[in-house]
């Protein structure tokens, strides 16, 4: 899968295969070199952003009590973002995801 990439500078888009993953490419309208960021850890941590913020929006913005279908939704939405907990921890280490928790705690605040 190609990786989507932008000059930092003069915000021209483009796509480089992955093996350019973190390494410095040139912009090839104003020539500045930036480098090319793995898109995979952050698409998971937007992906896990997304699930709470699916989840919250259940739990709160209903008036109804929850019914036995609502909590099956809940309990698959939790096991998806502790499944996608783990793949991060195991990724790039525990220290980071409480780092990104504490920011996601403060966004949605
Ligand atoms: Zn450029």
């Amino acid at each position: 899968m190609p990786i989507n990439i932008a000059c930092p500078k003069c915000f021209k888009g483009g796509a480089v295969p992955d093996e350019y993953a973190g390494k410095k490419v040139k912009c090839p309208a104003c020539k500045t070199p930036f480098q090319v960021f793995s898109p995979n850890p952050e698409s998971k941590t937007v992906a896990a952003a997304a699930t709470v913020e699916q989840a919250t929006r259940l739990a709160s913005d209903r008036k109804k009590p929850l019914t036995a279908r609502d909590y099956i939704v809940l309990l698959g939405v939790g096991g998806a973002l502790i499944g996608v907990i783990f793949l991060l921890g195991a990724l790039l280490g525990w220290k980071w995801i409480i780092a990104i928790f504490k920011a996601a705690i403060q966004i949605f605040h």
